[in-house]
């Protein structure tokens, strides 16, 4: 009897082990057979080839910030819910609201993975050629801003301006009014940390990954090819919530 129970305890530790380790999507269903309540994240699909936006962004690009670099942030965020019970029920975006209400030993997975999962589910959704900016969208541009070439210049200022690795936002705060804001790391306006909150309407990832392949240490022209890219028909959306 003892040795049974030490045989099944072993081979849960060993098999909880080794999925906590690899805890990719194809393993997520396995480690869903440990834990049948957690709420595991998957990385989503892009929904468009990853050489839709050449040559603003190159294919290549595209396919390691997805695939890789995307993927790191869901894995290691699995890893953490698999740790702690705490984490088993919660929604991304709750996560990310109330960092600070879960165990502290998860926080900085939260903090750094969490908001790395939801900023890069949200900046593909951000992407397509060939758009224009909508009605509801230049109007409050305008209206904020001055104009829409006033705009990109102080969104690119902001962008330019992050010192290290982080993010760009053009953000609705609790009141309406549209502020640019940079985030260090994967930090994002809706996090419960954040210094200064709001919704993200656009977001630019600056870090080196998103743009070093093509621009090298140019990231003014990665944030100027932005504008290429930037799906206006989604900010539209965003701007209207
Ligand atoms: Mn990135």
């Amino acid at each position: 009897m003892t040795k049974r129970r030490d045989f099944l305890k072993q081979s849960s530790l060993l098999s909880f082990g080794t999925l906590s380790a690899y805890a990719t999507p194809a393993l997520a269903k396995e480690l869903l057979h440990f834990l049948p309540h957690a709420t595991l994240f998957e990385l989503p699909p892009l929904g468009y080839a990853y050489d839709s936006l050449e040559p603003f962004i190159d294919a290549q690009t595209m396919q390691i910030h997805h695939t890789k670099h995307h993927q790191a942030y869901v894995t290691k965020l699995n890893e953490a819910v698999a740790k702690d019970p705490a984490l088993h029920h919660q929604s991304l975006e709750q996560l990310i609201r109330n960092s600070n209400s879960f165990p502290e030993a998860s926080r900085a997975a939260i903090r750094n993975h969490g908001g790395g999962h939801w900023n890069h589910s949200f900046f593909w959704t951000l992407l397509q050629k060939g758009t224009q900016p909508g009605k509801v969208t230049t109007l409050a541009i305008n209206n904020t801003f001055g104009s829409m070439e006033q705009f990109k210049v102080a969104f690119e200022k902001a962008a330019l301006g992050l010192f290290g690795s982080g993010w760009t936002w053009l953000m609705k705060d609790a009141s309406g009014k549209l502020t640019i804001i940079s985030t260090p790391n994967q930090d994002n306006p809706l996090m419960d940390i954040a210094p200064q909150k709001g919704t993200p309407i656009i977001g630019i990832d600056v870090w080196e990954h998103a743009y070093y392949l093509k621009y090298q240490n140019k990231r003014a022209d990665y944030v100027q090819a932005f504008w290429n890219v930037l799906n206006w028909n989604k900010v539209e959306e965003f701007m209207q919530k």
